[in-house]
């Protein structure tokens, strides 16, 4: 529970002006918790904004509030910066440190607003007044639930807010199968159901709703890209810019697919590097004791949770692979520990 959260709740009852954030290229807990916490703070009568750092995958539009998103890097950065200086509060979800938003990282610290974080990743940095953080919990979702219900207001969340956290809890789950999938997760879907939300239409909304395009990325990742390094119980997966734009290749299409690579037997470590218009982006999953994390942290300027990170460089695509590939044999007894 939120350590001083009578003193939030006093705090909120004059509050008026509110900035929700999330990280760069939202996923589904980042955005769902984000318009899920905005529903509720909506009906509490706050005036309320959500602000991603980019755009974010076509599988999310469908969510509740997705047409009110201002999407920094789309519009007026001067819009954003208003929003965030008169605020009275700022809620950062699903992310620990303020570099993880770029630039709107500047205009947040420089802002009077109240400070609020609502993350379960490791190592949060210390900027906020608010802490509703756990890295036990598997998905920001599941604190955002968790907050309303320790306020005693689970009965203003509607269908709407419940499929917005609903979505989020599901994905950072991986559909309810990683280790991080809890009696508590169990409960708190449970509990979301109860107020509305429909599994199995969020489900194939954002799980079944592939366009061919995608499918034939993934067709050829798996054909053609896939590598396994079995001396490292390691698989690993490079993407050029050619190959994205072969396969028109928008947000989000490449999502999941560092997860075959693990699926292979043996595998302990699974890589994908890609190559952005902005850098090289790395996304590590991982099988047991071998904390991506920390490898992610120390090496790619990254983090994350143990199990899955992600990081970047800002070199090219085969010098980052290459630089990759010369740390395995440091890790080797980790690997196969
Ligand atoms: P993904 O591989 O799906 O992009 O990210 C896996 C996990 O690592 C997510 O929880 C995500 O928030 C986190 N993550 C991804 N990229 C970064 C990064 O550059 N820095 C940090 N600190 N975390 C990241
Ligand atoms: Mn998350």
């Amino acid at each position: 529970m939120m350590r001083n959260l009578e003193a939030f709740r006093q705090f909120f009852q004059t509050a008026r002006k509110v900035v929700i954030l999330t990280h760069f290229k939202p996923d589904a807990d980042a955005l769902g918790s984000s318009l899920g916490l905005c529903g509720y703070l909506k009906k509490k009568g706050h005036t309320v904004n959500v602000i991603t750092p980019s755009d974010y995958p076509d599988f999310l539009t469908w969510m509740p509030g997705n047409n009110e998103v201002l999407i920094f890097q789309k519009e007026k950065p001067k819009a954003a910066d208003d929003l965030i200086a008169n605020a009275d509060a700022i809620f950062c979800l699903d992310f620990s440190s303020l570099q993880r938003i770029n630039e709107l990282g500047v205009m947040v610290q420089k802002s009077k607003a109240k400070k609020v974080l609502i993350d379960h990743h490791l190592e949060p940095e210390a900027f906020a007044d608010f802490e509703q953080w756990d890295q036990t919990a598997a998905s920001t979702a599941e604190l955002v639930y968790r907050l309303i219900a320790d306020l005693g207001e689970e009965n203003l969340v509607d269908a709407n807010i419940a499929n917005c956290l609903y979505a989020g809890l599901m994905t950072d789950t991986g559909g309810f199968r990683h280790p991080n999938t809890t009696i508590e997760v169990f409960d708190t879907a449970s509990a979301l159901v109860r107020h509305g939300a429909d599994p199995a239409k969020v489900s194939k909304l954002i799980y079944d709703t592939n366009t061919l395009e995608r499918l034939r990325l993934m067709g050829y990742v798996l054909s053609e890209k896939l590598q396994v390094l079995p001396q490292y119980k390691t698989a690993y997966i490079t993407l050029s810019s050619e190959d994205l734009k072969k396969f028109s290749s928008q947000t989000g299409d490449t999502e999941g697919l560092v997860n075959y690579g693990l699926s292979i037997k043996g595998v302990r470590l699974s890589v994908l590097i890609s190559d952005r218009k902005e850098n090289i982006k790395l996304s590590f999953r991982s099988l047991g004791e071998f904390s991506v994390n920390e490898f992610a942290r120390k090496h790619f300027d990254g983090g994350g949770h143990k199990n899955a990170a992600g990081g970047q460089t800002s070199t090219t695509l085969e010098e980052t692979l290459k630089k990759f590939l010369e740390l395995l044999p440091l890790y080797k007894d980790q690997l196969l520990g």
